[in-house]
This record gives structure tokens, sequence and C-alpha cells, in this order.
């Protein structure tokens, strides 16, 4: 592992506005705190930027040292560990515009979905979030950003029009369709392969309110609730995207009373369209017994956090996904036998529903692939460095056994700590993108400095 001597941290603290934290500096610890507490951060100097300038300073400073370097924003997808690296925290960079007429809106790379959702939800404009409000907008929407209004509008990565991104050489660049149409291409799917990206600008919707929000069965209506919904789901207008979710919920002060510490389904909606409509597509879902909680009516925009109800607080994640194309009867059993067991040791296994617009290609082509997938599944389990292994393995077995229906690709933004030997990366692409990505990387970041990652590693198309 390279050391900094202290001159040379003497002169990048001097080039950079925020903190530069070795281990040794009180506040780098606090420095690094992330959402997902089984991944880490160790770096060799945490760089707090404040400004694009600092990133710069920071990006020229790892390539100098031949440092990695690590990106940390809001720290829901931390994937390797940043040991020996120059990490860049992204959250002083808070700017956030919206220009309300033409409907669009600009972020600096520490903005969070809240933030945005507040904004736009007090002028009656939507954008493409997630299920958190914690994660932060860039990180979620550079691998793809599959969120509640997905079937209608697509991946939030399919509406963004320009990027600021700090590349491999320090250079500051304002990436757009007709100005980089390579790089445009690669940053909006390949997350933090190709640079720092610290503003994005991207269009607003006319969503003032949906029709949704989450609905809760006892978990003994698991099988019931799931057949249903696989059902249901064929020839669903694209105004409504739904997911369900089997949560084994623990006894905890921020569990809602009526859920605390029981096995429930959470059956998810968000209609973009008459609320009268919604309610009557929601009905076979209420019919099927005594909610513990029915939340779902019509909902601000501002609102739309209530619609999956994500934890907010950190906590050790071990996760693990996949993509179906299809969900036979078997396919919702096998679901169940690994879901619904009473010694399942899952929090949350979860099937979101795909198709409509997140199943087309976008106006202008970006790397987000594998959209043939009309399904994802989604499995997390809570626990310490000694449970990851028996946890990892339980959520193997779970995706393994539903590889007959399996498109036996991955979606970017749910890979994992797990997931990043490249043949596993490889799988977040069509094959197509993931040559030109290769050939791309070798092109901006031929010394692989970012590759504290899902990484894709620099290559000519004729190596593969
Ligand atoms: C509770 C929870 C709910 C989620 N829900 C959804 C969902 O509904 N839909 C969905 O699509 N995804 C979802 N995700 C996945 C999430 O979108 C990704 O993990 C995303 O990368 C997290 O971004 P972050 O900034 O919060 O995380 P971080 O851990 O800070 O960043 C993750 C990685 O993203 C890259 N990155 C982040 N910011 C930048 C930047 N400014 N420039 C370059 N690279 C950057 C880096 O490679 C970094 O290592 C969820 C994750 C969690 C934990």
């Amino acid at each position: 592992m390279n050391a900094i001597s202290p001159a040379d941290l003497a002169g990048l603290r001097s080039e950079v506005a925020g903190p530069v934290l070795t281990p040794d500096d009180a506040g780098y610890t606090q420095e690094l705190s992330t959402f997902n507490l089984a991944v880490t951060h160790a770096p060799l100097v945490a760089v707090g930027a404040q400004s694009p300038a600092d990133v710069q300073a920071a990006v020229r400073f790892a390539t100098a040292h031949n440092l990695p370097v690590a990106v940390l924003s809001a720290g829901h997808g931390s994937s390797v560990s940043s040991a020996g690296s120059v990490l860049i925290t992204t959250r002083r960079l808070s700017g956030l515009t919206v220009d309300e007429n033409a409907r669009t809106a600009r972020v600096e790379a520490g903005v969070r979905w809240a933030e945005l959702i507040e904004r736009t939800g007090k002028l009656g404009l939507g954008a493409l979030n997630g299920s958190s409000p914690t994660v932060s907008v860039i990180g979620y929407t550079l691998g793809g950003g599959l969120g509640p209004f997905g079937r209608r509008y697509g991946y939030a990565a399919d509406h963004v029009w320009s990027l600021d991104v700090v590349t491999a050489d320090g250079e500051l660049r304002h990436v757009t369709a007709d100005g980089d149409p390579d790089l445009f291409w690669a940053l909006r799917g390949a997350k933090g392969n190709f640079g720092v990206v610290v503003a994005m600008e991207f269009t607003l919707f006319p969503i003032a309110s949906f029709y949704g929000g989450g609905l809760f069965l006892p978990g003994e209506l698991a099988a019931k609730a799931l057949h249903l919904f696989r059902e249901w789901v064929a020839g669903l207008p694209e105004e409504m995207t739904a997911s369900v979710c089997l949560l084994s919920l623990p006894p905890a002060p921020f569990v809602p009373e009526p859920l605390r510490g029981r096995r429930v389904v959470h059956l998810r909606f968000a209609y973009l369209g008459d609320a009268a409509e919604g309610a009557r597509l929601v009905e076979p879902f209420r019919r099927l017994g005594e909610p513990i909680i029915d939340a779902v009516t019509e909902l601000p925009y501002a609102a739309v956090a209530a619609v999956h109800n994500d934890p907010v607080d950190p906590m050790p994640i071990v996760e693990q996904a996949t993509l179906l194309r299809e969900l036979p009867a078997e396919a919702v059993d096998t679901f169940l036998r690994f879901a619904a067991d009473e010694r399942s040791p899952l929090v949350m296994a979860e099937l979101r529903h795909l198709g409509g617009a997140l199943g087309r290609p976008p106006a202008i082509p970006n790397a987000v692939g594998n959209r043939e997938a009309a399904f994802t599944v989604f499995a997390a389990a809570v626990g310490g460095p000694e449970d990851a292994p028996r946890l990892h393995a339980y959520e193997e077995a779970f995706v393994n056994a539903l590889k007959p229906w399996s498109t036996g690709r991955r979606y970017a933004n749910f890979m994992f700590a797990g997931d990043t030997d490249p043949e596993t990366v490889a799988l977040a692409y069509p094959d197509d993108s993931f040559r030109r990505l290769r050939d791309l990387k070798h092109r901006f970041d031929p010394a692989n400095t970012f590759r504290i990652n899902h990484n894709i590693v620099a290559g000519d198309t004729r190596e593969l």
C-alpha cells in the first residue's frame, strides 16, 4: 500500500478547501459514516469536497500517486473496501436548483432524494426517485434509477440531459449528448466507473399527486397475496407501478406498533391516474383479508417515500438480487419457500414488477440495459461479519432456486458487496454494451483510477 508523505499531505491540504483527513485525524471516522454498515471505509485519506475544484485536486493527487479514487455519497451502495484509496465524500456538494417553468432540476452530488422531493413537491412536480429518500440522487441515477413511477416514465437515467464530471485526468467536463456522446452514454448506467459526477441536470414530471402507498397484510396471507400479484400484473396499465415484499420486522421502536415483531406482506402501489381507478385496481388485494395497515390513498408527490417506507437508520445489510423474465406459479412457490418460511433469516424479500417504459430504450440511449426483465427479486438480511457468510449463502440459494425463470442478468443498482468479480459485473450490461464500456474505460480511465466500485476493467474489444 502506498503511504502518503507528510509533505504530500500538506500539499493536498493546501489545494483543497474542505477537510483532508487521515486515520490519525479527529473527524476521519465521522467523515466516513455510511448507511450499510456491512461495508465500512478505511481510505488512506478522506477528502471532504466542498467544490468541484476540490474533487479535481483529489483526483489529480490520486493519479499522481498511483492511488485509486473511491466515492462516498449517501453510503447506500458501497461495494469494495476503500483501503489504500483517496476517498472523496460528496455531502458538502449540496447545490439544488429547480426551474419550475422548464420542469428541470440541477443537483450536486451530495443531494439526497428527500431534499429534492420536498422542493419539487411544493411546486406540483415529481421526479423519478427510488424507494428510499436517504439515497443520493446522483448515486442512484448513475446505476439506472428504478422507482415507484418507473413503468410510466422509465429509469431516472433516461431523463438526464447533462452531467458535470471530473474524469481520471482531473478535468471537469460538462457532458451532454451532443458534446460527448460516448461519455454521456456510459455515465448513465455505469455508476462510478468513469469519474466523479459533481452535478447533474434532469427532467421533472407533472406529478402533483398519485394514488398509492402501502397495504400491510398478515404474513399468513403471503401465498395468496403473491399468487394474486402474479395474476394481477398481467395487462396492468403502465400508470401503475407495484411491488410486493415479505417483511420480517423486529420488535423495534422504529417499526409502527401493529407491525412490530411480525411477519407481514407489504404491497406497494403508485398509480398515476384517477384515484377511483387506482382504488379499483388495488381492490383485489383489499379483499384478501383484514389489512393490518391500509395506507393506500391519494397522496401528494411530497409523500412518495411512504410507498416503500424504507428504513432510514444505518444497519449492516447482506443483500442479493436477480432479474426474472417471467413469474409462473412455480416461481412464486419457490419464492415463498425461501421467503415465507418461519426459519428464513431474510428481513425482506421483494418482488418488483417492471415492464412498461422500463422495458423500452430511452430517447437518447444509455448504458442501462437488461430491459427485457419482467421482475426484480431483492433479498436482504441483517447481520454483522460473523453472520454474513451464512446469510449470504441463504440468499445465494434463494436466487439460484429462481434460476429457471431468471434472465441470467443483473440490474446495476441491485449489485452488492459480493458481486464485484468481473464476471458478475459483466452481467449488469448486455454483451455489446459491456464491450463498449470496456473500450470507453480504456479511453477515459486507462489506469483504472475509478476501481473502488463494481469495476469495469479497461480493455479493448479484441481481448474479449
Ligand atoms: C435502502 C435502499 C433502498 C434502495 N432503493 C433503490 C431503488 O428503489 N431503486 C434503485 O434503483 N436503487 C435503489 N437502491 C440502490 C441505490 O440506488 C444504489 O446503491 C446507489 O448507488 C446508492 O447511492 P448512494 O450515494 O446512496 O451510495 P454510496 O454508497 O455513497 O455510493 C455507491 C457508489 O455509487 C457511486 N457513486 C455515488 N455517487 C457518485 C458520484 N457523485 N459520482 C460517481 N460515482 C458515484 C460510487 O461508485 C459509489 O461507490 C437502494 C439502496 C438502499 C440501501
